[in-house]
């Protein structure tokens, strides 16, 4: 376990200049570290003036300088195969991941809060969140909650201000589980497990023994929220030494169920009935179930619940509708960065054949098949962009009309001089975007510019 005044003689690395390794060197030398930042991309090293004192960086790869470090903080990103984690391995470096080790810097007299699976993490985490938040303001003022992790928050950004008796909410990623060995939340959460960044976890069963560190050192009196009819979810609660209480929104579900819902309202075991948020879609009902399991267990009212349920919007790239023009529904779920997503962003529409989806990017090595009998439910035609396009057309072309389309500009182009009234184009692409990004949400933003500045063309050339 990552203790700090085990290492306090020692110099510590980050491996990674990335967002959350940037705030792991700041809270270590916030805390007297010396630290080195290592980072294996060739971009330019930052001016030393603009680092915090005890902090150094180098760039372009590692130099022997990781190995006189006593210990490494590695981001999430990078592969667990990666030559400098073999060779740490056999030096017996120790290397704990941002998250286990922010937590370290915490008081010990916190409830922690974890949402994991492999969709719905971020809009679960926010609604838990806010949950906890006005509980903390209508029963107990003194509470703070910290909400952080993935969510884009580092956790480490976050520990300064941690403090006895805070609630903190933590979005982990397999990524992150995967690089911790004591993480110990008192409420975890495992939304869904599908096929999702199967060559960074070498396979699904990498990919589900991650997941399944988010519950492994749990305790007893510790509670884990499951999706009671994912197969992956059922297996894994069987291992569970903590109180399991298990969600769903099918009749047929492999677990006995603590909530469900009659369409209208989700009814508790315990005879609440809460509204769910005006969100679309039935996997924001599973999203709101599991974030209201979480906060009933952990002493949170009803009507607390509803009252933040009442008032939660949709979040932004996520089967987020922001234009209508022509009689066509534009719609961006940038989020949708693998497979299972854009097929939940299929779901929540009707099955019309009238949808113009924009799918491709970064590939993730899973199968664009499971996709077929959507697309012919669901979707009039798909334009490919990305690195994964030539993948996508070899696997669905027999499907559905395909239209190759390389950029999202030109994608954008097409599907807005070919789509007519009564149709959708939506842009939910079931692959990562850093092939043509910076990230998801710079893809969503780029989506929603080059629909609204077509719009406003259009309208200035006076065409409704
Ligand atoms: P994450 O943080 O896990 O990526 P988000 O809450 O950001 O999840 O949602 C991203 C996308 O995943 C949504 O736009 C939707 O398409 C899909 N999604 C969200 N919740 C669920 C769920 N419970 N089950 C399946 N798919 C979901």
């Amino acid at each position: 376990m990552f203790k700090k005044d085990k290492f306090t003689a020692t110099k510590a690395c980050v491996l990674g200049w990335g967002k959350s390794g940037r705030a792991a060197a700041a809270l270590l030398a916030a805390n007297g570290f010396e630290v080195l930042i290592s980072e294996e991309a060739a971009i330019p090293a930052p001016a030393a003036a603009s680092l915090a004192k005890g902090i150094t960086v180098e760039t372009g790869g590692h130099s022997g300088r990781v190995f006189d470090c006593g210990f490494w903080i590695k981001s999430p990103g990078i592969s667990p195969r990666h030559p400098i984690l073999l060779e740490a391995k056999k030096r017996a470096i120790p290397v704990f991941s941002e998250l286990e080790m922010a937590l370290s810097f915490m008081p010990k007299s916190i409830r922690v809060f974890a949402v994991t699976g492999t969709n719905g993490k971020t809009t679960t985490t926010a609604l838990l969140g806010e949950i906890l938040k006005e509980h903390a303001l209508r029963e107990n003022k003194g509470r703070q909650v910290h909400i952080c992790g993935n969510i884009g928050n580092p956790v480490s950004l976050c520990a300064p201000a941690v403090k006895s008796g805070d609630d903190i909410v933590i979005e982990v990623s397999s990524y992150q589980l995967e690089d911790s060995t004591y993480f110990r939340p008192h409420y975890a959460c495992i939304l869904n497990v599908t096929p999702d960044h199967l060559d960074h976890h070498g396979g699904m069963k990498g990919y589900i023994k991650a997941k399944a560190k988010v519950f492994k050192n749990q305790r007893e009196n510790d509670f884990l929220v499951v999706n009671g009819a994912d197969t992956v979810c059922a297996q894994l609660v069987e291992k569970a030494k903590s109180e399991v209480l298990a969600f769903s929104t099918h009749p047929k579900h492999l677990l006995k169920t603590d909530v469900f819902f009659d369409g209208d309202e989700l009814i508790f075991s315990e005879g609440h009935q809460i509204r769910p948020p005006h969100l679309k879609g039935i996997h924001n009902v599973e999203n709101a179930m599991a974030a209201a399991l979480m906060a009933l267990a952990a002493g949170v009212k009803a009507d607390t619940i509803q009252r933040v349920f009442d008032r939660f919007e949709a979040m932004e790239h996520r089967i987020e509708q922001f234009a209508y023009h022509r009689g066509v529904i534009y719609v961006n779920d940038s989020k949708a960065t693998n497979l299972d997503s854009t097929i939940t962003a299929l779901k929540s529409f009707e099955k019309t054949r009238n949808i113009w989806l924009i799918l491709g990017g970064r590939d993730k090595g899973a199968s664009y098949e499971v996709l077929i009998p959507y697309l012919k439910d669901y979707c009039k035609c798909v334009l490919t962009i990305g690195e994964a396009m030539d993948k996508i057309e070899a696997e669905l072309h027999e499907a559905v009309p395909l239209l190759r389309c390389e950029t999202l500009e030109k994608a954008v182009q097409t599907a807005m001089q070919r789509a007519v009234r009564g149709e959708i184009v939506l842009l939910s692409p079931a692959c990562s975007s850093f092939d043509q990004f910076k990230d998801f949400e710079h893809r969503g933003k780029i989506f929603k510019q080059l629909v609204n500045a077509r719009i406003f063309k259009d309208r200035m050339d006076g065409n409704q």
